[in-house]
């Protein structure tokens, strides 16, 4: 077996006694990580790899063992197949959040087509879904918010990054506290609000819980802030605009018991992750006071 490939086991079976859960996929992306190496170089050889390279991760190994996710250590993750920078600071972008992205292209497409929409994502963490839908739809205007200066500084290097440092704006504040005297400023607003039910919070695996509490924990049953977000969102969005929000599993109910009965929008759907979870709430704001869901 070649040298690459035999220290790519060796890490792979440190992964596993770590208790990771894919130590193959992990292994793989260290290696060539810290390695700097394609794919064809690990396997063939055609590079091999350094000293230095070799310590990073006997670093990253330890790190791992005590929970630490596998993207801080690379400092990098990957979302809509674009590669974002994170730090302990911002959650780690994920696949559900690509299905926000998504349905927010959808409404575009609908509803968009000849005008520039104003869009606040809230609470933007690393970026990636202001990032992702300038990107995907370079015709609007985007502002991304986040409480956390930290959490803006990431994303601001995302946007850099991209190409898109004059193309978003950022505001620090919490909720739309920057915005209290302003109305009627935004056509679509969008966010992956924290959900996590605080009372879930010693069950999530041990690599969640080194992220960001305050990107994760939704308060008692976890709706804190999308409730928060479902009723001040009205004030913020212009005629016939767009809420869109990821929630968490089993939140669908909850929210429609409490929502279908008010008339701030016009209409409440949901749409599903891959794993058949309605994940996306899609709210439209109302025009007339009526409810058409
Ligand atoms: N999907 C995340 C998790 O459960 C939660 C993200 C969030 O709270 N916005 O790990």
């Amino acid at each position: 077996m070649s040298r690459n490939i035999l220290f790519l086991k060796s890490v792979e079976k440190k992964l596993k006694k770590a208790d990771v859960l894919s130590p193959s996929i992990e292994a793989e992306e260290m290696v060539r990580h810290f390695g700097q190496l394609d794919r064809v170089q690990l396997f063939t050889d055609q590079k091999e790899i350094s000293g230095p390279a070799k310590l990073s991760i006997a670093w990253a190994l330890q790190k791992r063992r005590h929970g630490v996710p596998l993207a801080y250590l690379l400092g990098q993750a990957s979302f809509l197949g674009r590669s974002f920078q994170v730090t302990p600071d911002v959650l780690i972008p994920r696949p559900e959040t690509e299905r926000l992205i998504e349905e927010v292209l959808c409404v575009l497409k609908a509803h968009y087509r000849s005008r520039t929409p104003e869009i606040l994502d809230l609470g933007t963490g690393s970026g990636c879904v202001a990032a992702s839908l300038t990107l995907e739809w370079p015709a609007c205007r985007m502002t991304a918010l986040d409480a956390s200066e930290k959490a803006l500084a990431v994303a601001r290097k995302n946007f850099k990054i991209l190409g898109l440092r004059q193309k978003i704006q950022t505001v620090k504040c919490a909720l739309f506290g920057a915005f209290r005297n302003k109305s009627a400023l935004w056509d679509i607003i969008v966010s992956n609000p924290p959900y996590v039910p605080a009372r879930g919070w010693s069950k999530l695996s041990r690599e969640v819980r080194r992220e960001p509490r305050l990107a994760l924990d939704g308060g008692l049953d976890g709706l804190d802030l999308i409730d928060a977000i479902l009723d001040e969102a009205p004030k913020y969005l212009k005629r016939d605009g767009w809420l869109l929000l990821e929630i968490g599993k089993g939140q669908s109910k909850k929210i429609l018991k409490k929502w279908a009965g008010r008339k701030e929008y016009a209409s409440l759907v949901f749409a599903k992750d891959l794993n058949g979870i309605e994940r996306i709430l899609i709210a439209r704001l109302d025009r007339k006071g009526t409810w058409t869901n």
